[in-house]
C-alpha cells in the first residue's frame, strides 16, 4: 500500500510539474510572440512615416539592427529594397500572405517556422499612401529553444525536484499508512484512525465479536465432548484408513493394555493381537466386527464399524468394553449350574437307589426304617438346596422380597436364635445377644436369612460347649452386628472364598457337617442389597467373627 500511494504521489506531482511546464511555456511562449509583433509594428510605422517624409532615401542612409529585416516592396510586388539581400536576387513578393492583408487592408501579419534554425519568423507589412508596401520581419525565438540553451541547469533542476518529490511521497506515504499499520485488528479502535475506515472497523469489531462467540461455543462443545468421551468407561478408537488413530479417549489406551499412546500412532501399537487384527482389517473391508480379546488386564470386547465418505472406507471407528466382569459372570452361572445338577443329583441317586431297593424287596423289614431315614435326609438336603437356589436366584434378579419395615434388633436376633435353640442344644453351644436395642429399617426377610445363616454356621462350626454371642452397637448412623463364635475357625486363605457359591471348607466336608455351600453367598447378596457389608475374622481352632454393617435407615 505504501508503496502504491508513493508512486501515485510521484505520477502525480510528475504530471502535474509537466503540464505546468507545458502550459506555461505555450503562454510565454505566445505573449512573446505577441511582444515581438509589436515591436515590429511600431518599428514598421516608424520606417512607414520616414519613407512618407524623406521617400527612398530615408533607406539608403538608415543603418537598421540586425534582429530586423526591412523590405520594400513596390505595388507591382517588386522588392525595391531589402536591407540583407541584394533587392535584385529576390523573386516577386505580392503573394506574400503579409503582403497581400496590407495591400488589401493597409496591414498585414505573418509567422513562419523555420525547421533548420527552429524558429518562428513574423513578418509584419504596412501600406504606404503610394501603394508600396512596408515590411518589417524579425525573429522570434520560442520558450523551448530557449530553454534548450539551459539543458544542463533545467536537467539539474528536475532531478533535484524529482529527489524531493520522491522523499515528500515516501514520508506522505508512510505518514498516511501508519495509522492504518497500528490498527489492533484483535479490538479495533476507530477514534485512533481515519473516519472513513470507521465502518470497516465497526464491521471488524462485530465480526470479531461474532468469531469470538463461535469460538467460545466450539470450546465448550469441544470441552462437552472430550469430558464425555473422557469419563467413558468404555473406549473409542477412531482410527484412518491406514489405521493410525486420529482420535481416542482415555479409557481405550488402559482397556488394550497400554499405559502411554499418543494420537497419529498406528493403531496396532495398543493390541497386536491376532483377534484384533482380523477385526480391524474386516472393518476396513467394509464390515462391521465383533471379537473379544484376552488383555493383561482382562477380556474386552471389541467392534469395529467401517467409516464411509461417499460410499468408500475413509476410517475405522473403534468400541472397547470391559467384558471381565460379565465373562466372570458368566462362568460363575455355567459352574452354578453346573453346581446345581451335581448337588441334586447326589441325594437324588441315593433317594432312587435306596427306593430301587425297597420295591425290589431286598430290603430286611428291620432296615426299612433306616433307609426311610436316609430318604428324608436326602430330601432334606434337596428341599434346603431347592429353598437356598430359589433365594440366591432372586438376589440375583434384583426381585423384591418385601417391604422395608422396622425392626428392632435385640428382640428380632432372639427370635433367631430361639429357631436355631435345639442345634445349639445338640453341640451344647451357649447363645447370647447384647448391646444397645437399635431399631433399623431393612427388608425383614433378607435380615433375617442373614442372621439366620451366621448364626447356624456358628453353631455348626462351633466345637462341643462352644459359645455364640451376637453384639448390637452403633457407629456413625450404622449399626454393626458382630456375631462372635468359639468354633474351629477359618484357615487364611479360604477367608476369601467362603462367599462363593457352593465353597464349602474342607473341614465342613470332612466333619460331614449339612450343608450346601450357599449360605454365605445369600449372606453376601442379602447385605448387599441392604445397603451394607460384611467382613469376617478368624483364627483356626479359636474363632469367627463376623461383623455386619448396615445403614439404620
Ligand atoms: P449351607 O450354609 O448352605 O448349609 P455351608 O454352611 O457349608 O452350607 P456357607 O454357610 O456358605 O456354607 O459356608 C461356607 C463355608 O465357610 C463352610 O462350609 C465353612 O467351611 C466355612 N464357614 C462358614 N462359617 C463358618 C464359621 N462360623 N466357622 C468356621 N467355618 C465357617
Ligand atoms: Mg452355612
Amino acid at each position: 500500500m505504501t508503496n502504491k500511494i508513493m508512486k501515485s504521489i510521484m505520477l502525480v506531482s510528475g504530471a502535474a510539474v509537466l503540464i505546468t511546464i507545458t502550459l506555461v511555456t505555450m503562454l510565454m511562449n505566445s505573449y512573446s510572440r505577441e511582444k515581438t509583433a509589436e515591436g515590429l509594428k511600431q518599428d514598421a510605422e516608424i520606417i512607414a512615416s520616414a519613407l512618407e517624409l524623406n521617400g527612398g532615401r530615408y533607406l539608403d542612409i538608415t543603418q537598421f539592427e540586425d534582429i530586423i529585416r526591412v523590405t520594400w516592396i513596390s505595388d507591382s510586388g517588386k522588392v525595391i529594397f531589402d536591407s540583407i539581400e541584394d533587392p535584385e536576387t529576390l523573386d516577386d513578393h505580392s503573394d506574400r500572405k503579409e503582403v497581400k492583408d496590407a495591400v488589401k487592408n493597409g496591414e498585414g501579419l505573418s509567422a513562419r517556422y523555420s525547421d533548420t534554425i527552429m524558429h518562428t519568423t513574423i513578418n509584419y507589412a504596412l501600406r504606404l499612401s503610394d501603394g508600396s508596401v512596408i515590411r518589417v520581419s524579425g525573429i522570434h525565438r520560442s520558450i523551448l529553444a530557449q530553454m534548450m540553451n539551459m539543458l544542463g541547469p533545467i536537467i539539474i533542476i528536475l532531478v533535484a525536484a524529482a529527489l524531493i518529490s520522491a522523499a515528500s511521497a515516501v514520508l506522505i506515504s508512510r505518514s498516511i499508512v501508519r495509522p492504518i499499520n497500528n490498527i489492533d485488528l484483535e479490538s479495533p479502535n476507530t477514534a485512533a484512525c481515519y473516519r472513513e475506515l470507521e465502518p470497516l472497523l465497526n464491521k471488524l469489531r462485530v465480526q470479531n465479536a461474532r468469531v469470538g462467540r463461535q469460538m467460545d461455543e466450539l470450546r465448550t462443545n469441544q470441552d462437552q465432548f472430550e469430558l464425555i468421551m473422557g469419563s467413558m468407561s468404555e473406549g473409542i478408537i477412531i482410527a484412518d484408513q491406514k489405521l493410525n488413530v486420529v482420535a481416542q479417549n482415555t479409557a481405550a489406551a488402559g482397556l488394550l493394555g497400554s499405559s502411554s499412546f499418543r494420537t497419529g500412532h498406528s493403531i496396532y501399537a495398543l493390541n497386536n493381537s491376532e483377534g484384533f487384527r482380523r477385526c480391524l482389517l474386516d472393518a476396513l473391508g467394509g464390515r462391521r466386527s465383533e471379537c473379544i480379546i484376552h488383555t493383561g488386564n482382562g477380556d474386552r470386547e471389541i467392534i469395529a464399524s467401517p467409516a464411509r465418505s461417499m460410499e468408500m472406507v475413509c476410517g475405522v471407528a473403534v468400541f472397547i468394553m470391559d467384558i471381565t466382569e460379565k465373562q466372570k459372570l458368566e462362568t460363575m452361572r455355567r459352574e452354578f449350574t453346573a453346581n446345581v445338577s451335581h448337588e441334586l443329583k447326589t441325594p437324588l441317586t441315593t433317594i432312587y437307589g435306596i427306593s430301587d431297593m425297597l420295591a425290589g424287596g431286598i430290603v430286611k423289614a428291620e432296615d426299612v426304617a433306616g433307609f426311610g431315614e436316609n430318604i428324608r435326609s436326602e430330601a432334606e438336603r434337596l428341599i434346603s438346596l431347592v429353598t437356598d437356589t430359589i433365594a440366591l436366584s432372586k438376589l440375583d434378579e434384583g426381585t423384591v422380597i418385601g417391604e422395608k419395615e422396622t425392626v428392632e434388633l435385640i428382640p428380632f436376633v432372639e427370635e433367631i436364635l430361639s429357631r436355631l435353640e435345639l442345634a445349639a442344644a445338640e453341640k451344647g453351644v451357649s447363645t447370647s445377644v447384647s448391646g444397645e436395642n437399635i431399631s433399623i429399617k431393612c427388608e425383614r426377610l433378607l435380615l433375617s436369612e442373614t442372621l439366620y445363616n451366621i448364626c447356624d454356621n456358628g453353631i455348626k462350626y462351633n466345637k462341643q460347649g462352644g459359645s455364640l454371642e451376637v453384639i448390637i452397637s452403633e457407629k456413625k448412623k450404622h449399626v454393626l452386628i458382630t456375631v462372635k463364635d468359639t468354633g474351629i475357625g477359618i484357615p487364611h486363605e479360604q477367608q476369601d472364598r467362603i462367599f462363593e457359591r457352593f465353597y464349602r471348607g474342607d473341614k465342613s466336608r470332612s466333619g460331614k457337617i449339612k450343608g450346601t455351600g450357599l449360605g454365605l453367598s445369600i449372606v453376601k447378596h442379602s447385605v448387599m442389597r441392604m445397603g451394607g457389608n460384611i467382613r469376617v475374622e478368624s483364627t483356626p481352632d479359636r474363632g469367627t467373627t463376623f461383623t455386619i454393617e448396615l445403614p439404620v435407615q
